[in-house]
């Protein structure tokens, strides 16, 4: 998974981005709201956490210009304590949260985490595929309720693949919901840790489409 956040406060930028990390996504950091803007035009994102108060252009303006583009990504917004106006004028130009100042960065990570899962079109907070089973809010991952030791790379891949079971998942979709902004791309490693996710989740759970790209499935094929 991988989130854009947009803060122009260093210090608390630099915290939300660990705890993201953290908790296993690909993050990448905007400082002001035209960069922000343009990153989230340009680039794919699962969420994003946007301050409303930023130089160069607002959080409501950058938020507007992303929902004007058709850019539906769940939009986790940061507001001022007690400051009413700003909520209202950000859920009305498309935000899908909020968190207010000072918030704790465990619950910023959970709400993001949430909105995910429910873009993905999941009710609940536990996604289950066979005998395996993401506990989303936790992002902790079992195979027949042990947890399975991965590497956080792995962890991505499948938090991602889980997320979106039972349908093709291409490789350049699953690139870019692996990496930051400024690292390179890789189908060979992505190819690479598909084989070693195999082994560790059991056979017949991750299917490559030879020219198309993967299909987690959720049972098991007749
Ligand atoms: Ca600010």
């Amino acid at each position: 998974m991988r989130a854009l956040i947009v803060e122009d406060d260093p210090q608390l930028a630099s915290q939300l981005v660990d705890a993201m990390r953290q908790a296993g996504f690909a993050t990448d950091t905007a400082s002001d709201g035209e960069d922000g803007e343009y990153l989230g035009s340009t680039e794919t994102y699962d969420v994003a956490i946007l301050d409303l108060g930023l130089p160069s252009m607002s959080g409501i303006e950058v938020l507007t210009r992303w929902r004007d583009q058709g850019n539906a990504m769940p939009v986790l917004i940061l507001t001022a304590r007690g400051d009413w106006t700003d909520k209202v004028a950000g859920f009305r130009a498309g935000a899908d949260d909020y968190a207010v100042k000072p918030f704790r960065l465990d619950e910023v990570v959970l709400r993001a985490q949430t909105l995910i899962r429910r873009a993905a079109g999941h009710a609940r907070a536990v996604i289950t595929a066979g005998s395996l089973r993401l506990d989303a809010q936790l992002g902790v991952i079992t195979r027949d309720d042990v947890a399975l030791k991965l590497t956080a790379f792995e962890t991505r891949i499948l938090t991602y693949l889980l997320h979106h079971h039972d349908r093709v998942v291409t490789r350049t979709e699953l690139s870019e919901h692996l990496y930051e902004a400024d690292t390179d791309r890789d189908f060979k490693s992505i190819e690479v840790v598909i084989g070693r996710l195999r082994k560790k989740v059991g056979d017949g759970i991750i299917e490559t489409r030879r020219g198309e790209g993967y299909v987690l499935r959720s049972k098991a094929p007749a």
